[in-house]
C-alpha cells in the first residue's frame, strides 16, 4: 500500500477530516538507525502527525515538527514541505525500556515551525502536559487555534514499520450545534481500531466509521521519504569554515568526514575535493 494523505469533508457538517498512511517513508526513516522501540514508535507517530499538519499549509514552504524535552527522548523531529516529502531524526540518550511517552520526554515542549517560501517564519509552542502525543497535539489545537480537533495516531514496528492516523476538525466558520456534532463524529473516530488503520482503504475505513454520514473526499496526495542533502550542501556548508581550518582538518586525519543524521549518509571529501573550495575562498578573500 503507498503513503498517502486523503482529506475529507462531511457534507453536513462543518468539520473536515483527513487520514495518513506512511507505512514506507516510517521504513525509510528509522531503516538506518538503531532506535529503541519505545523511541521508534514515537517516531512513527510524529511522521504521521507531521504529515496531518501539512496538509493543512495553505501555501508553498517548510513545516517541523519538534518534541524536545530533558527526558531521555531529547528531540525528535521531522521535516516536511508541501509536497507532502517528509524525513526525520531523533536524539536519545539512556535508558528507554518500558518508558511512557510522558517519562520518554520528561519536561518538554512540542514546537511547530511554519516557514512560507515567501513571508514570515511562524512558530507555534505547547507544553506537553499529556500522556500521548496525539493528546498533547489536540491540547497545542486548542490552545493556538481554539479550533475542536480530534487526532489519533498509531505506529508500530512488530512485523513491519507500520504508522498512520486520523484527523477531524471543526471548521472556523462553525453553526450551533457544533459542539454536539463533533463529538459525535469524534466518538464514532474513536472505535476506529490500530490494524483498520494500518490496512484499510480510506473509502472503507470512512464507510465502517460514517456510513450513515454524507461526505465527500478529495483527491489524495502522495507521502514521501526524502532527505534534502547532498555533496553540494555539504560542500557549501564547508565554504563557511575558514580555509585555515579546512586545511588543519585535512592534515590531522587526512579527509574531512560528514554525516546526515536524518538519512544517515555520509560524505567524505578528500583534499582534492576541497581544492576547488580552498581556492574559491582564497580568491574571494583578496
Ligand atoms: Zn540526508
Amino acid at each position: 500500500m503507498s503513503d498517502q494523505l486523503q482529506r475529507f469533508i462531511f457534507d453536513d457538517y462543518q468539520i473536515r477530516g483527513e487520514i495518513a498512511r506512511a507505512h514506507n517513508s516510517f521504513s525509510e526513516i528509522i531503516k538506518n538507525h538503531h532506535y529503541p522501540t519505545e523511541i521508534v514508535n514515537i517516531i512513527g507517530e510524529l511522521l504521521v502527525a507531521t504529515s496531518l499538519l501539512t496538509a493543512t499549509l495553505k501555501f508553498a514552504g517548510k513545516i517541523s515538527v519538534q518534541l524536545q524535552g530533558d527526558g531521555p527522548l531529547n528531540l525528535a523531529v521531522i521535516n516536511g514541505n508541501q509536497d507532502q516529502e517528509l524525513r526525520g531524526t531523533a536524539r536519545v540518550e539512556g535508558d528507554t525500556t518500558g518508558l511512557s511517552f510522558k517519562q520518554l520526554i520528561g519536561k518538554g515542549h512540542l514546537l511547530i515551525t511554519i516557514t512560507p517560501d515567501n513571508g514570515e517564519r511562524y512558530q507555534g509552542i505547547v507544553e506537553l502536559r499529556k500522556e500521548s502525543l496525539s493528546e498533547c497535539l489536540e491540547d497545542y489545537f486548542a490552545q493556538s487555534e481554539q479550533l475542536p480537533t480530534r487526532i489519533i495516531l498509531h505506529a508500530s514496528n512488530i512485523d513491519k514499520p507500520q504508522a498512520a492516523g486520523l484527523l477531524l476538525q471543526t471548521l472556523p466558520a462553525v453553526n450551533e450545534d457544533h459542539e454536539e456534532q463533533f463529538q459525535h463524529v469524534s466518538a464514532l473516530a474513536s472505535t476506529v481500531k490500530e490494524e483498520e488503520l494500518y490496512t484499510l482503504e480510506n473509502a472503507q475505513l470512512l464507510h465502517r466509521l460514517y456510513h450513515q454520514e454524507t461526505l465527500r473526499l478529495f483527491e489524495p496526495t502522495v507521502i514521501s521519504f526524502k532527505c534534502s542533502c547532498s555533496k553540494e550542501r555539504c560542500l557549501s556548508s564547508l565554504a563557511s569554515i575558514a580555509p585555515e581550518e579546512i586545511l588543519e582538518m585535512l592534515e590531522e586525519n587526512g579527509a574531512i568526514d560528514m554525516h546526515c543524521e536524518y538519512c544517515a549518509s555520509d560524505y567524505h571529501f578528500e583534499a582534492d575535493d576541497l581544492k576547488i573550495l580552498l581556492t574559491d575562498q582564497h580568491n574571494t578573500q583578496h
